[in-house]
């Protein structure tokens, strides 16, 4: 009975802790988001960001133009705060302090190899993948006209930080929704078809041009679909 009460306290821990995640993630596509990001962060005097996939450079400036390794495009906000503190420092204490968060990040970063997924759905969760995909149809004809493409929807045991992760379409790279299943097992069908939804809205985005975000757009359309803003959901 404890133990049950105990782990019921883990779970709802668990559970506001990736809630909190899905509110704080934003995916960033681009350089020019990076560098919009970095500069509310308080990046100053850099001209441009370029995105380089050199694995010996992590953060590197020269002539007003910054450097980044693209594993850390969508790094935690704190390392991405890191960036800009690490270029706007001059020495010192601040400066060790913001290589040390960079190099820490770079330590977790593995470079996928180009045009091939990381992970795919475990055959045991083949049967969790259709059920969602049927819901992706069913939602795609009841809220969204019929408008988003049939994208494939993988079952990921993998991540353990989000719920769920929309891959936008780049060249080279094929767009899919992954939906964890740690969050199935722990918070069930419903919470789990509500991040479909969240997804969704992002792959609507994405379809459509947009940037993929938790701005106006992603509200509104979130809103209109019946799905909830994230920042609702984290605050609950
Ligand atoms: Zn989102």
């Amino acid at each position: 009975m404890l133990s049950a009460l105990v782990r019921r306290v883990r779970a709802h821990f668990d559970h506001r802790d990736q809630l909190a995640i899905v509110f704080e993630w934003c995916e960033l596509r681009s350089a020019d988001e990076l560098f919009a990001r970095l500069k509310q962060q308080g990046l100053r005097g850099v001209h441009e960001v370029k995105l380089t996939n050199n694995r010996r450079t992590m953060v590197s400036i020269a002539s007003r133009t910054l450097r980044v390794q693209e594993g850390f495009l969508n790094a935690p906000s704190t390392v991405h705060q890191a960036i800009a503190d690490f270029v706007m420092a001059r020495r010192g204490a601040a400066k060790l302090s913001a290589q040390r968060q960079i190099v820490a990040h770079a330590a977790t970063i593995e470079l996928a190899p180009r045009g091939r997924r990381v992970e795919r759905t475990h055959p045991d969760d083949a049967a969790l993948a259709t059920r969602i995909a049927e819901w992706h149809q069913k939602y795609n004809d009841e809220k969204f006209n019929s408008e988003l493409s049939m994208i494939p929807i993988r079952v990921s045991r993998r991540m353990k930080s989000r719920l769920g992760h929309y891959t936008p379409k780049r060249t080279g790279v094929a767009p899919e929704i992954a939906i964890s299943r740690g969050h199935f097992r722990c918070h069930g069908l419903e919470e789990t078809l509500h991040t479909l939804l969240h997804e969704m809205v992002h792959q609507w985005q994405d379809e459509r041009g947009l940037p993929v975000d938790h701005g106006t757009a992603f509200r509104r359309k979130a809103r209109a679909v019946g799905a909830l803003p994230t920042a609702t959901r984290a605050l609950k």
